[in-house]
């Protein structure tokens, strides 16, 4: 790649400024009445139902269908809130085609499952919007509990607690509230604002107050909150991103996918977003297949995605893989990242070697494959935040440790979500997580 064209080729702007919203828009549009009724006349409201079983959060989902064939939309929604006070993103990010699609019995008589999760949004959409409440607090226990991330897990812990009748006080690091819902989720995913709306009904039960920008380990302490608080929640995500032994020093074009995601989330006009003409992803999970599409979106020339195993192999769904190779992008298996070339301090190339099993175990095959970049997002996974703070729990494998109530190792301390041991990942588990949690503490208060 020549030097002086290198400056040139990332860069904001590529394209014209009506298909930005056009790239960018629902990835699922809602079903009108008519399409749901005819839907949702599909599910056999199976006995024992296996959507039920594969559902995280257990939803009731013959009922709530049956309820949408009934023309019970309210009733339908409190069916879904009743287990999953965050239904409505959930319909939206749910990898439905590996938890209740998959498992629905059309799907496995004829390839073509009940659209529960377009279901789902339709009995939801309205009273999220409409800010339409369902519960009713009960009285005020005088018991207070510190939330630390106002992630899913920490909105759902919250939500389920106030409505026991105890007073939350949410704490968290960010600007906004809502965790990866705002800052992480494909654009495409969560049109309108969605994360807010959502956010608004889920605080309309009252009894949860919002303190932004408060950072655990910076602005408060484990102590000081135990001291104050009866129990604390901390459901606090993996904050921190992996990164590749040989990117010590700052190249130009080198990026991490979840930072450049947030500020794609956040950004007020995505033409100012530095997109470049040939782009590589390294990674194989939702968060490659998420920034891979969103920059070719974004007008990315070239989009390749590096996976050091089969594709067989790779975190993303099927559908997420397809959604990727729609979009024109190339997957590339079996190549692991062994080294960049730079022109100046610009990315101009990735080199990659083979990979193959060798008894078992994934090794180098000493042959190597440059492809040249002067984009390169690093999508190769996240962990929990280096803060000796959190350490002083029990860890598990890289998690905080809990037990299945989700109780940490340290008394009146439970955790839940991505930042936990057994968490999945996924919006709807931490979800779960979060409620179960606000369970156990609501028992233990009580008690
Ligand atoms: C790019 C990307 C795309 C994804 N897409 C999907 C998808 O399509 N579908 C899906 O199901 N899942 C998806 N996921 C996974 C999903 O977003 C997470 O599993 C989910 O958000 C986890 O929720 P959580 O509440 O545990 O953590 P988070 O959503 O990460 O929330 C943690 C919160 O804690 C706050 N916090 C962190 N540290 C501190 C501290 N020390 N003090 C105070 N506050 C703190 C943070 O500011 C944040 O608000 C995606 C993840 C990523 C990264
Ligand atoms: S498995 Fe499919 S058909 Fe059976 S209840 Fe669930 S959605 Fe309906």
């Amino acid at each position: 790649m020549e030097r002086a064209k290198i400056h040139e080729r990332i860069s904001g702007n590529r394209l014209r400024t009506e298909n930005y919203e056009k790239n960018f828009c629902d990835a699922h549009p809602p079903l009108n009445l008519h399409e749901a009724k005819v839907e949702a006349d599909r599910c056999y409201f199976c006995y024992d139902a296996p959507c039920v079983t594969a559902c995280p959060t257990s939803i009731d989902i013959p009922k709530f269908i049956r309820q949408i064939s009934t023309g019970d939309i309210d009733g339908s929604a409190k069916t879904i809130f009743d287990q999953n006070i965050l239904g409505g993103m959930c319909a939206r990010v749910c990898p439905t085609e590996t938890l209740c699609e998959e498992a629905c019995v059309r799907e496995t008589a004829e390839s073509d499952p009940v659209k529960i999760g377009l279901l789902q949004r339709h009995a939801t959409d309205k009273a999220i919007f409409s800010k339409q409440q369902f519960y009713k607090r009960e009285a005020e226990t005088g018991k207070k509990i510190a939330v630390i991330g106002a992630g899913p897990a920490g909105l759902a812990c919250a939500h389920r607690l106030s409505m026991y009748g105890h007073t939350v006080s949410i704490y968290d690091a960010r600007e906004k509230p809502g965790g990866l819902n705002e800052y992480g989720i494909a654009a495409y995913k969560t049109v309108d604002n969605f994360a807010q709306n959502e956010l608004d009904f889920i605080k309309e039960i009252g009894g949860i107050e919002f303190h932004q920008n408060k950072k655990l380990g910076k602005d408060l302490s484990l102590e000081n909150l135990m001291s104050e608080y009866d129990c604390i929640f901390l459901g606090v995500g993996l904050e921190d991103t992996n990164n590749l032994s040989f990117l010590e020093e700052k190249t130009l074009g080198v990026e991490d996918a979840v930072d450049y995601i947030a500020n794609l989330r956040q950004t007020a006009d995505k033409s100012t977003l530095p997109v470049g003409r040939k782009v590589v992803v390294i990674g194989g999970g939702m968060t490659a297949v998420d920034i891979s599409v969103q920059i070719k979106l974004l007008g990315a020339e070239e989009v390749t995605i590096a996976y050091r195993r089969g594709k067989e192999a790779m975190n993303a769904s099927s559908v997420e893989k397809e959604r990727a190779t729609s979009n024109g992008i190339v997957i590339r298996e079996w190549l692991q990242p062994s080294s960049i070339e730079k022109i100046d301090a610009n990315l101009s190339a990735v080199k990659f070697e083979y990979t193959a099993y060798k008894d078992k175990k994934l090794i180098g095959t000493n042959e190597f494959l440059t492809l040249e970049a002067d984009q390169l997002f690093l999508a190769i996974g996240q962990t929990l935040e280096d803060d000796p703070l959190l350490k002083k729990l029990k860890i598990d494998n890289g998690k905080i440790w809990v037990d299945s109530e989700g109780r940490t190792s340290i008394p009146k301390v439970w955790a839940g979500g991505d930042c936990t041991i057994g968490g999945e990942d996924l919006t709807v588990t931490a979800v779960a997580n979060g409620r179960d949690s606000a369970e156990s503490i609501n028992n233990f208060l009580r008690n």
